[in-house]
Order: C-alpha cells, then sequence, then structure tokens
C-alpha cells in the first residue's frame, strides 16, 4: 500500500481558500485595527487640545486680578484640582511668554508615570492678541491605550472565532463531499479485489449521489452474478475434464517441462501404488517400483534425447513391473494448440490379464499338446504291439489291451470335444433351447460316469432336495458341464472318497441349483477367484493329474452366457470341493454377445 499522501487538486484548492481567507481575515482585522487606533489617537489628541485650551482660559481668568505673589498659588491649587479630578494627565506647567516655568504639578495619581502626548496651548488674556506664557499638559494616553488594547482583543476574538466558523464549515462541506467520495472509493476497491455483489448503503446523501450509489450497486449485482456463471462454467469445465481423466481406464500422469509431476489421476495411482501426494510436484524419475528400482528414468532420458519430431510420430513405449502388475507405459510429448512443447504425458495400461493371459495360453499350448501326445504314443504302442504280436497273447490279455486303447480314446476325445466345444460356446451363435427334465439329466450323467468311479473306488450318490418341472435349457451343453464337474471331482478325489450330487429347486426365486461335493484336495481361496478363466490351472496339480484348464471356463460360458445362471465354488483346502450352478428356470431374455 502506498502511505505517501498525495493532495488533490480538491484538497489543494481547500487549503488554498483557507490561507486566502486567513490573509484575508488578517489583513482586514490589522485594517480595522489601525484605522481605529488611528482615530482613537486624533480623537485623543483632541482631547488633549481641548484639557489645555480649556486649562489657558481658565488659568488667565482666575489669575487676571490676582497679585503675582498670589498667582503661582492659585495656579497650583487650580492645577492639582484638576490632576485629582483626571488621573489620566501626568502633569501640568505653567510658563510665561520668556518659557520660564511659573508652576510645574505633578499627577499623584497618574496610572504611569510615562507621558506619551503633550498639549501646550497660549495663555491669552481676553481682548490680548500675544500670549502672556503657555500652559502644557502631559497625557499618559493610558484610557487610550486601555480602549485600543480592549478594541484589539474584541477585534482579534471576533475575527478568530470568524475564521474558526469559516474554516470549520470548509471543512464539514469538504468531509462531506470526500465522505462519500471514500464510500465510492472503498466499494470500488472492494470490486477490484474481486469482492463482487458488494453493495454500498446510502444515507443522507444528495440525490445525484445516490444515484451514482444506485448505478454502482447495479454494476456490481451484475459482476456478481457474472463471476458466479463464470465460476460455474469454469467447474463445469473442469469437471469435465476432471471426469473424462479420471473415467479413462488407463493410468495418465501429466509432467510438466521440468519433469514435476502436474497431474496423475486414480487409476495411475491404483497402479503405481502412490497417492496423488507423494507423486504430484516431484520429478517422475524419482518414481521408486516395488523391487526398489526407478523405472522410469532410463526411459525418460531417452526420451528426452530423441528429436520431438520423431518422439512425436513414435511414442516410447515399455513395460514396468509394479507388484505383481505388469504395466505398460507410453511416454509421448505434450504441446499446446500452438505447437508450443509443455510436457509430456505417461500412460499406464494395466497388461497383467493380457499377460497372464498370454502365459495361460503358452501353458495350454504345451499342455495340449502333451496331453494329446501321450494318449497318441499310448494307443500306437498298443496298436502296434497287438498288431505284431496279438497271437501271442491270450483272450484276456487282448481284452485288457483294448480295454486301455478304448480309455485312451475317450480320453482323447473327451480332450478334442473340450477344445471343439470351447470354439463353439466363445462364438456368439445362441444354443438352442427346449423343455428338457434336470433330473433325467443328473441321473444320465452319473451313469456315464459310473466306471470311471468305480475304477477310483469312489462312491457318488444324488441327493434331490426337491425336483423342478421340465424347464427350457440345451441338454449337450448342461450334460458337459455336469459331467465336467463330475470327471474333476473324480481327477482330484482320493480313493474310495465319497462324491454328491445335489439337486435343488426353489420355484419362489425360479431358480435350480445342481452341485457336486467331493472329499478331494479343495483350493486355495486365492486359487478359487480364478478357477473358472480360462487356461488357468493350479499350479501344484499341474504336473501331476492331466487337463488342459479349459474344463471349468467351458462350464462358466454354458452356464452364465448362454444360460443366464451363475456358477459357484466352495472349497477347503484338504477337505474337499463344492462346484455348483444355477439355472433360471423361467424364460429370460439373453444376450450371447
Ligand atoms: P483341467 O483340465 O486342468 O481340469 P479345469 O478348468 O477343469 O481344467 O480345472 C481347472 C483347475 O481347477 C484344475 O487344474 C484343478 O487344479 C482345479 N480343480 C477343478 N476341480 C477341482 C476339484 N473338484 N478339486 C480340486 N481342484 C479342482
Amino acid at each position: 500500500m502506498n502511505n505517501k499522501i498525495s493532495l488533490t487538486a480538491q484538497n489543494r484548492l481547500i487549503i488554498f481558500g483557507l490561507l486566502l481567507s486567513t490573509v484575508l481575515i488578517v489583513a482586514i482585522a490589522v485594517f480595522a485595527i489601525f484605522n481605529i487606533q488611528k482615530k482613537l489617537n486624533e480623537g485623543y489628541q483632541n482631547f488633549g487640545q481641548v484639557i489645555s485650551k480649556t486649562l489657558a482660559i481658565e488659568s488667565v481668568e482666575i489669575t487676571k486680578n490676582l497679585p503675582a505673589d498670589k498667582i503661582q498659588e492659585t495656579l497650583k491649587a487650580h492645577s492639582d484640582s484638576i490632576l485629582k479630578s483626571h488621573n489620566d494627565i501626568v502633569f501640568i506647567e505653567f510658563r510665561d511668554k520668556d518659557g520660564k516655568l511659573i508652576y510645574s504639578g505633578k499627577n499623584a495619581h497618574a496610572l504611569t508615570g510615562r507621558t506619551n502626548i503633550r498639549v501646550t496651548s497660549p495663555l491669552t488674556a481676553l481682548g490680548q492678541s500675544n500670549p502672556i506664557g503657555s500652559v502644557t499638559v502631559g497625557l499618559s494616553g493610558n484610557i487610550i491605550s486601555q480602549i485600543s488594547s480592549t478594541t484589539r482583543a474584541s477585534l482579534l476574538f471576533v475575527f478568530t472565532v470568524a475564521w474558526i466558523v469559516f474554516a470549520f464549515v470548509i471543512l464539514i462541506n469538504t468531509y462531506l463531499i470526500t465522505r462519500e467520495l471514500r464510500i465510492l472509493q472503498n466499494g470500488v476497491k472492494k470490486i477490484s479485489s474481486g469482492e463482487f455483489g458488494y453493495k454500498i448503503k446510502a444515507k443522507d446523501v444528495s440525490s445525484e449521489i445516490e444515484e451514482l450509489f444506485k448505478a454502482f450497486n447495479d454494476m456490481s449485482a451484475r459482476l456478481h452474478i457474472y463471476e458466479e456463471q463464470n465460476i460455474d462454467r469454469i467447474m463445469l469445465e473442469r469437471n469435465k475434464f476432471e471426469s473424462v481423466l479420471m473415467s479413462i481406464a488407463n493410468g495418465v500422469v501429466v509432467c510438466d517441462d521440468n519433469d514435476n509431476v502436474v497431474l496423475v489421476n486414480n487409476h495411475a495411482q491404483t497402479l503405481l501404488e502412490v497417492t496423488e501426494d507423494q507423486l504430484l510436484n516431484t520429478p517422475i524419475q524419482q518414481y521408486i517400483d516395488t523391487s526398489g528400482n526407478e523405472c522410469f528414468k532410463e526411459k525418460i532420458e531417452q526420451f528426452k534425447d530423441t528429436p520431438l519430431e520423431i518422439i512425436e510420430k513414435k511414442p516410447i513405449e515399455f513395460t514396468i513391473n509394479v507388484d505383481k502388475r505388469v504395466i505398460k507405459s507410453i511416454i509421448s510429448p505434450m504441446f499446446t494448440r500452438n505447437k508450443d512443447y509443455v510436457g509430456y504425458i505417461i500412460v499406464l495400461i494395466d497388461m497383467t490379464k493380457e499377460a497372464e493371459m498370454e502365459q495361460m495360453r503358452a501353458g495350454f499350448i504345451s499342455n495340449v499338446s502333451h496331453e494329446l501326445r501321450t494318449p497318441v504314443t499310448v494307443l500306437r504302442s498298443y496298436i502296434d504291439t497287438l498288431y505284431n504280436y496279438g497271437n501271442e497273447f491270450d483272450y484276456e490279455t487282448q481284452k485288457e489291451f483294448i480295454g486301455t486303447i478304448n480309455q485312451e480314446i475317450i480320453r482323447l476325445n473327451r480332450m478334442v470335444n473340450d477344445i471343439l466345444d470351447f470354439s463353439r460356446l466363445e462364438a456368439n451363435t445362441e444354443l438352442e433351447k427346449e423343455p428338457n427334465n434336470i433330473e433325467q439329466l443328473i441321473e444320465e450323467c452319473a451313469r456315464q460316469v459310473d466306471v470311471l468311479t468305480k475304477e477310483h473306488n469312489l462312491h457318488i450318490t444324488i441327493d434331490k432336495k426337491s425336483i423342478p418341472p421340465e424347464f427350457m435349457f440345451n441338454y449337450d451343453s448342461i450334460e458337459r458341464a455336469l459331467t465336467n464337474y463330475l470327471s474333476n471331482a473324480i481327477k482330484y478325489s482320493p480313493e474310495n472318497g465319497e462324491i454328491k450330487i445335489t439337486l435343488d429347486y426353489s420355484p419362489e426365486k425360479n431358480e435350480v441349483e445342481v452341485a457336486v461335493t467331493d472329499q478331494g484336495c479343495g483350493i486355495s481361496a486365492e486359487h478359487q477367484k480364478k478357477i473358472f478363466d480360462r487356461f488357468y490351472r493350479v499350479e501344484n496339480n499341474t504336473h501331476t493329474i492331466k487337463g488342459t484348464g479349459l474344463g471349468l471356463n467351458l462350464v462358466k460360458t454354458t452356464i452364465e452366457k448362454h444360460h443366464g445362471g451363475r456358477v459357484f465354488v466352495h472349497s477347503e483346502v484338504g477337505k474337499g470341493s463344492t462346484f455348483g450352478f444355477i439355472l433360471p428356470t423361467a424364460p429370460i431374455e439373453i444376450s450371447v454377445k
């Protein structure tokens, strides 16, 4: 704030007016006092003249017939009586015509001994033209100085009061005018500091000023409305931008020209496992991944070493690993509309699923080829042996050989069917559905796996809690789904285990629940979450028990995508598992896309 006092033209005018009026009042006062004093002096002179003249006449009159020795005495008596009654007369002197002092009387009651005015009058006898002497009267001038000092004081008082009143009126008037200006100035200050909507309160102001204040308040109110609209618009734009950024499925990190992070969306925070505060305003090169590496550093350097024209066409792509996540990162430059370089943007894409998928796919290919090769090798060797040495074996051995060949063909067939089913169910063609009996389907499935259960000394039971009427479903695909559950239960059950198929129907919910419970190895919670994923196999089982990792995914696709139902699993490691599905019995709208 500027504290210097600067005089406005108006202030200068007021001060000038005050000074001028002061000078004028002082000049008028001095002139008046001077004139009054002059007049008083003249009057006093006249008064002195009158006294001396009167004294001269009286003295000639009272001494004209007196002897010479009595004259002085008479003059003394007369002078004393005059001196006594006039304490302004300091002395009276009588001189003869030669100037010799006849009598001189001083006033004992005079206010001061100082003589200010001396007036001399000739002593002339009546009818004579030549004077016989002179009389001098000395006046102190006390009265006149008292009168003039009183007059001066009174005049000074009057003029001072007049000046004060005058100055006061001017100042009050000025204050009243500037008060309104100050109110207005205050309002303008508030507006300029952004306090739109500020209102000036008009009290005891002239109508013109009131109009001015009204116009000001009107303008302020309009500015307020405009500001609110503007803020709303800016907020809307910002929200739009933010929500777009936040709803982007990928992570976005924006860095300025100095590598400092200026923006980071929620997804990027999740992927990089940092909070916004940890990343904002820090160089992105300093980011450390979970293995303790500055995973962006080298690539940012590479980005900076590459000319912008090249990097613009071909952004830098690389992969980082944070925790168990695989994140594809793309760095591309950022320009303004005018093509000025302002920084760069890093897009982070979570590729964990894809990477897992890729791994699973590779595993699947090696699994399938291994799984296909094994039965084919077994078949070849058995068929070879039978073909070349069949005659040498007895009937029972030949039967055993053919039984094994049959088992391997069934296995091969199942696997090929799984793969074929997989591509068929994945395709967006709808399965044909007709009214079918689920109870019958369950019994048939149990019969089909009868040989297998017996082989493994397993005991299979069916628990029909409540039986539904016929409802619409695709018989073959549901049969394959249940067979999948059953063959898994057989595969992962220990010898002499129990397998139970449960059927339950809820007419209120219009749902049928089918579940297969075994007493097998069970599945940990971590694996349960992914068990229905395509190609997913539990690692420790993969090498010991044969499979493709497709079975459960086929069940899920059949039940959820093609029948609008849901699959579930409850399992405890070491105790067993229950795999099941729920099918809607009432017709529902299904889109297989
Ligand atoms: P696979 O061909 O490997 O059996 P699935 O999709 O049928 O493929 O099963 C996926 C994985 O789920 C299997 O590798 C197995 O580890 C586990 N699994 C499936 N059913 C059971 C079960 N009843 N008991 C224990 N583990 C099971």
